[in-house]
Order: C-alpha cells, then sequence, then structure tokens
C-alpha cells in the first residue's frame, strides 16, 4: 500500500492529468471542467441477514458526462471509499477516450467482504444495492452501466440485469442496462477473458515497435521474456495464461495476497490456478519457492512486471529497488504519481492502465451495442462468409488441377477455415485491433513531440483532447 506522505489516490491521478494539460492549449476553465467528478452518490441501505439488520455502504460516482451512458465497474471490496471510486471513475473517462468507447467515466463500490457472505445472501445485498442504483437512474442503459471489477463477475451482473427488467418491464433495451453478464444471460463471449486478453494484446503490440523496445533496454519478441504477475485474480490469470501459453513468455514468479511462488523456469499458471482455486492460497504450491514478503518480489529482477492487483502497490516505497524493464499497468492506479517519477528517471517504460486494461470496457461497449441491436455478432454473416470462402477453396483446388499441381487443402485445415468467425473471434478480433490503434495514438505524440517524456503523459494528452473536443462540440 502506498506511504502516508504520498497523495492519495484521486490526487495522483489528478496530478497526472495536471502533467499533461501542462503541455497542452487549453482553456483553463474547460480544462477544471473535465478535471472534476461530476458527482458521487452514497447510499447506506440495511438488509436482514442471519437474523439482524446488517447496513452496507455503496458508492456510484459519475466523473464525466461528455458521452452518455457513463460506465464503469461496480468494486466489492472492504477497502472502498469515495476518494478511490472517485479516482477510478476518473480513470474510466480517460481510459473510454482512449480506446474510442462511446462513453463518459464512472465507476461504483460496495464497502464488503465478498467472501464473508453466502452466494444467495450476496445476491440480496447486490439486489438491494442495485435497487437505490436503478431508482436514481446511476443504473440505466441509456445513462450508465456498471460491468464487473475487483470482487465482482458475472453472477453479479446477471442479478443487477435481472433487478432492472423487474423495475422496468417495458425496457426492450433492459439487458444494456449492465455489462459483463454470462452468455446466457445476455452477454457476449470472450468478456470475461477481455481484460487479460488485452494486456496480452498491449504487450503484443508494444514488442511490434523496436523503437519502444529499445527505450526499454529490450529486444525479439515475447518468447522467453522473464514476467512477473502480481495478482491471479481475473486479469492477472488470464494475462498470464494467454502470454505464457500463446507468447512463450515464461512466467517467473506470481504474487498473491499471502505470499509469492517463484520459479525462475516458468510456472504453469493453469495448475498454480488450480492449485488456488482449491487451497484458497499459493502456500504449499509445490513447484516453486514460497516467498512469504510477496512484494519484495516486485523487486526482482525481470523483462517485464505486470502489477494487476491494487492500487499504490509501487509507490516511494519500493519504486527505486524495482528492476523490471517495462511495467504494463493492468490494475488501475498500480504506480503512484510519485513512483511514477522515480521510476521514468530511471528509464523504466511504463504503459498506462488506462491503455493497458481498456480491454475490459472495450468488450462491454460489444455486449451494450449486441444487447441495444438484439443479434448475436456474426449471425447474419456468417454463411456468406462461409460461402465466399468455399468459392474460394473451389477455385484454388481447380486452377491447382487445371496445372496438374493436384494440390488440395488438407481436410482438417478446410473445416476450420470453411467455418467463417464466431462471436469468439469477432470479439477477439476486435479487441486486438482497437488495442493497436489506441497503442498508434498514443505512440505518436510520445515520440511526435520533444516535450512528451512518456506513454502516460502520451495517454493523457490523446483522451484529454478528446473529451475536450467533445465538450467543445457541445458548446461548452
Ligand atoms: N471494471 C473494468 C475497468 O476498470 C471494466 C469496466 C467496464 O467494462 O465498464 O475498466
Amino acid at each position: 500500500m502506498q506511504n502516508s506522505g504520498e497523495p492519495s489516490f484521486r490526487d495522483s491521478v489528478d496530478l497526472m492529468f495536471n502533467r499533461a494539460t501542462a503541455l497542452m492549449d487549453l482553456s483553463p476553465g474547460l480544462e477544471q471542467k473535465i478535471k472534476v467528478c461530476n458527482s458521487t452518490y452514497t447510499v447506506r441501505f440495511g438488509v436482514r441477514l442471519r437474523g439482524k439488520i446488517e447496513t452496507f455502504t455503496g458508492y456510484r460516482s459519475v466523473h464525466s458526462e461528455h458521452m452518455e451512458p457513463v460506465k464503469g465497474g461496480i468494486r466489492y471490496a472492504l477497502s472502498v471509499n469515495q476518494n478511490e471510486v472517485e479516482a477510478l471513475a476518473a480513470l474510466m473517462t480517460y481510459k473510454c477516450a482512449l480506446v474510442e468507447t462511446p462513453f463518459g467515466g464512472s465507476k461504483g463500490g460496495l464497502c464488503i467482504d465478498p467472501r464473508a457472505w453466502e452466494p444467495h445472501e450476496l445476491e440480496s445485498i447486490t439486489r438491494r444495492f442495485a435497487y437505490e442504483l436503478i431508482k436514481r437512474d446511476l443504473i440505466n442503459p441509456a445513462q450508465n452501466v456498471p460491468a464487473p471489477d475487483m470482487g465482482t463477475g458475472e453472477r453479479e451482473m446477471a442479478w443487477i440485469a435481472d433487478q432492472y427488467a423487474r423495475m422496468h418491464t417495458a425496457d426492450i433495451n433492459a439487458k444494456a442496462c449492465v455489462t459483463g453478464k454470462p452468455p446466457h444471460a445476455g452477454g457476449i463471449q470472450g468478456r470475461v477473458e477481455a481484460t487479460g486478453r488485452g494486456v496480452q494484446y498491449a504487450l503484443q503490440e508494444f514488442f511490434r515497435h523496436p523503437e519502444d523496445k529499445a527505450l526499454a533496454g529490450l529486444s525479439g519478441d515475447l518468447d522467453g521474456k522473464k514476467v512477473i504477475v502480481q495478482g491471479l485474480g481475473n486479469v492477472g490469470y488470464h494475462a498470464a495464461k494467454f502470454l505464457s501459453e500463446e507468447d512463450g513468455a515464461k512466467i517467473v514468479a506470481v504474487i498473491e495476497w499471502d505470499g509469492a511462488i517463484v520459479n525462475d523456469d516458468g510456472i504453469d499458471i493453469e495448475d498454480l490456478r488450480q492449485w488456488i482455486v482449491k487451497h484458497g492460497s499459493v502456500k504449499g504450491y509445490a513447484q516453486g519457492t514460497y516467498v512469504e514478503e510477496g512484494a519484495v518480489v516486485l523487486e526482482k529482477e525481470c523483462d517485464v512486471l505486470i502489477p494487476a492487483a491494487l492500487e499504490g502497490v509501487i509507490n516511494l516505497s519500493n519504486a527505486a529497488r524495482i528492476k523490471a524493464k517495462l511495467i504494463i499497468e493492468a490494475a488501475n492506479g498500480p504506480i503512484t504519481f510519485g513512483a511514477d517519477e522515480v521510476l521514468r528517471k530511471k528509464g523504466v517504460v511504463i504503459i498506462p492502465d488506462m491503455y493497458a486494461n481498456a480491454g475490459g470496457v472495450t468488450v462491454s461497449y460489444f455486449e451494450w451495442v449486441k444487447n441495444l441491436s438484439h443479434i448475436r455478432f456474426g449471425r447474419m454473416q456468417r454463411r456468406a462468409e462461409e460461402a465466399r470462402h468455399v468459392l474460394l477453396v473451389n477455385e484454388l483446388e481447380r486452377l491447382s488441377s487445371d496445372k496438374g499441381l493436384g494440390w488440395t487443402m488438407s481436410p482438417g485445415f478446410k473445416s476450420k477455415y470453411l467455418k467463417g468467425a464466431g462471436e469468439l473471434e469477432l470479439v477477439r478480433s476486435g479487441l486486438d485491433d482497437t488495442m493497436r490503434t489506441a497503442y498508434q495514438a498514443m505512440r505518436e505524440v510520445w515520440h511526435g513531440r520533444n516535450d512528451v517524456e512518456d506513454l502516460r503523459v502520451a495517454a493523457y494528452i490523446v483522451s484529454i483532447s478528446r473529451v475536450a473536443a467533445t465538450y467543445q462540440s457541445k458548446g461548452l
């Protein structure tokens, strides 16, 4: 956790914002309008549980409504507070602008330890919280669309969607009131893996640019690169799994809440995940060395460090000792403002959160569009695509036979190729395209201007310019 002497998470985000606006030509009034959080709603509600009334505190903060609906997850954790929710809502505004999802920024949170309650109790609590937010249009397909975050997932989103549908029986677009739902309840394929998948696509894109790699003292591709992951939750797990299984990266350490597992030969992520699911902890996992003080492992030498847990984990107390060449912020705000400065001076390249973890909201956007259009992606095109592929394969085989070459496509490949893209392939390719395009927008500012030192400032400049343009076109 962050040093008490450091600015709060909310102030840290604003200080990063200020670094960017100092290099921009915005009117001070507009700059202030973009920076502030429009509103934060606090609710305290009671739920009768285990024979007594328990009171819970929840928040939904709306940072910017330059586009509507506003978008952002709902977090369940005991550490949730107004400052954190507002910082996260601000990051949502910049994140959505950077990856061009047409949303403003919002975030919600509930002070609760989700592990302390049974599923049916969590359902009552979630429905009651949702009821409070729905009543005030803080959950609404056209105004405010939540999604999963730390401590919540498909299950909670399904409860929220159902609660909204009960309260708005005539709303044909009711399903679009929340994203991250399970596919059988109006969700989309690939949403659960989306944030981790986005981290993978972001790294793949980074490794396509030799000058960028050189700035981090890296070369080659991801194959064999030493990676440390902090947090094997939804984001860290998928990122580590895809990077190791598909790109050949070596996960040399995984840091969890109760210690770390270190193995220089590489950790089998699926195997470790199964262990954690079964035992609730990394402790006792035999395929590596257990280190009780996990935070120290952040300081181990590696090529890529992926903080995928909480904010403020890299702060003034440890930044100078971090040895990673490249840090990709899979979590929101894992590096404090002060630590960011220390790392920059050391030459560490940081791929900032608002870009690195934007895969979640990108696929949320696809889900929202799917809900509003009431049709599964690819449903209308798939046969047409197949027919085109069949034509092409037949023509190639005919030409080959005419020339006496006798080439035919192998039956295994043919059946895969002819099938055309289903929803999952379309979602992944849309996400990949989004991550490439957004990286290039940041990169252009990063390398195209002498006064821009790092990717974070570049990301803020791209986002703030887009938000400013929207405000200006509204006449503000
Ligand atoms: N909670 C995720 C985030 O921080 C996803 C938000 C969304 O899909 O709206 O980006």
